[in-house]
């Protein structure tokens, strides 16, 4: 299977001196999705602020290491560049304009798209993927629920046409029925585009319901990788994410 993502041996570093990835090594197989998973300060939004662009606005650099994107070196690349490169992140705040209607946000993020589109058409895309999003489309953000914020941001980014999706903390602070609905929403989207995603989760069982081949960071470092179905029965994730073994 081709790898959309390769990232090798990634240190990052805060603020000259807080070293916050000491060589992670991870892939994103293209047209899968696949999970990082950690605890609190592992570094996964870290990983995923280095593959996406985001890491200069926060003091942060990449120290050593690889970021390969369809084999192409795209390390230390920056926003808006790796956006028009296809990579696009629905980040674990902050995620929509909470004054703009759902209408609106999805149209402030179209003026990203490079080529010229039809934006009834793109809006229409997105209203497809998530229905409930279209019986909101004049509400203003700011009074939708979490799940309906989170769903708009995945909404946003999808406008950008991204290659390679990545999400931080999709279920984070969400009602379980509502991370049921998104779950069943991504995986439609999915089936229709064979998006390749990378999915950063705290809760393993919601990685599990999505990815079909899972990281696990500790301190910085990938300790732990395999198939999903593997690591659903493997002892250590059983102990620390799933509350049992
Ligand atoms: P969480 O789920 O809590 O966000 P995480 O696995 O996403 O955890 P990161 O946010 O990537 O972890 O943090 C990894 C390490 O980098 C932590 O030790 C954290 O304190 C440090 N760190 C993160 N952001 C900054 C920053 N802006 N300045 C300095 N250190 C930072």
């Amino acid at each position: 299977m081709t790898d959309i993502l390769e990232v090798t041996d990634l240190e990052v570093t805060y603020q000259r001196s807080i070293r916050a990835l000491h060589g992670v090594n991870l892939r994103v197989a293209k047209g899968q999705i696949t999970a990082l998973l950690g605890a609190n300060g592992a570094g996964k939004s870290t990983t995923l602020r280095a593959i996406s662009g985001f890491i200069g606005l926060d003091n942060a650099r990449v120290t050593a290491g690889y970021v390969r994107y369809f084999g192409e070196d795209i390390t230390g690349l920056q926003l808006p560049k790796t956006i028009h490169k296809g990579i696009v992140l629905v980040p674990e705040r902050d995620k929509v304009f909470t004054n703009l209607t759902v209408a609106e946000n999805l149209e402030v993020v179209s003026t990203t798209r490079a080529e010229g589109s039809n934006w009834r058409q793109i809006e229409d895309e997105i209203f497809v993927y998530f229905p409930r999003l279209a019986k909101l489309r004049n509400k203003p953000a700011g009074l939708l629920s979490g799940g309906e914020r989170q769903m708009l941001a995945i909404g946003s980014a999808l406008v950008c046409k991204p290659s390679l999706l990545l999400i931080d903390e999709l279920s984070l602070g969400l009602a379980p029925v509502i991370v049921d609905e998104i779950i069943e929403r991504l995986r439609d989207i999915h089936a229709r585009t064979e998006l390749s995603i990378l999915l950063v989760e705290q809760s393993a069982a919601v990685a599990f319901a999505l990815a079909s081949y899972g990281f696990v960071l500790e301190n910085g470092k990938v300790e732990l990788e395999g198939a999903t179905q593997d690591l659903r029965t493997n002892q250590k994730i059983l102990e620390l994410y799933l509350g049992t073994g």
